[in-house]
């Protein structure tokens, strides 16, 4: 197993299993995972008569070990709520199975890859919506000049105009009335430049404006979706 898919398997444990078992349960499966998956198999053997001293110390007295009988009780929570599967009973101890986080039903929120195309195909200069996500985005801030933007002073403006832009969150900004008027069709990092040279951005503020241009142009800079 690569180490990246370990600390995905991690992660999701982490983030959506844990918050589901309790203490017991929460050692009880990692002690699982960790004589599984991080072996490179899916089901083994564990006696826990000897392992119950190596999960944790005890609740209910401290310092000790779960009992044998917590540890069953536990072992039965795990199955019912789907993270392991008790496959049978040996004379080393009970054969398992793990089941991963991303194979429980209904645990993990919908893929993060389909909201991520789903982003990349939305129109947000069309659609009023997605422009209120664009003004938040940019905090209210003219993208050009940093001027305070509101209801009354604000357009959504291509940063490439069409038809060779888009309406992607990658050029659509939000801008002053100001902004958009002068900007025509010089291209944002020569209207950036003229707005340095004229003082309205300062030595400090145009680089900073540069590499967030470059940055929205990446797609980095996306706007979160409610
Ligand atoms: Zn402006």
């Amino acid at each position: 197993m690569h180490m990246d898919e370990f600390a995905q398997i991690f992660a999701q444990f982490q983030d959506h299993l844990a918050p589901r078992l309790d203490v017991y349960e929460q050692a009880i499966y990692l002690y699982v995972l960790r004589h599984t998956v991080i072996e490179g198999k899916r089901e083994e053997i564990i006696g826990f008569k000897s392992a119950r001293k190596k999960l944790a110390f005890g609740i209910g007295k401290a310092g000790t070990p779960p009992s044998e009988h917590i540890i069953y009780e536990k072992l039965r929570t795990l199955e019912t709520k789907g993270c392991i599967k008790i496959v049978g009973s040996e004379r080393s101890g009970t054969r398992l199975q793990i089941v991963l986080p991303s194979e429980i039903p209904d645990l993990l929120p919908v893929a993060s890859a389909t909201i991520k195309f789903n982003l990349e195909e939305l129109d947000f200069f069309a659609l009023p919506e997605n422009r209120k996500l664009i003004l938040e985005r940019e905090n209210w801030h003219c993208f050009y000049c940093l001027a305070k933007l509101d209801e009354n002073n604000h357009v959504i403006e291509h940063v490439v105009s069409r038809p060779e832009g888009d309406n992607s969150y990658r050029n659509i900004v939000g801008a002053c009335r100001r902004c958009n008027n002068r900007k025509g069709s010089s291209s944002a990092e020569d209207f950036l430049r003229s707005l340095y040279r004229v003082g309205i951005l300062s030595g400090d503020e145009f680089p900073l404006r540069l590499s967030l241009l470059n940055r929205l142009l990446a797609g980095e800079l996306r706007p979160i979706l409610p």
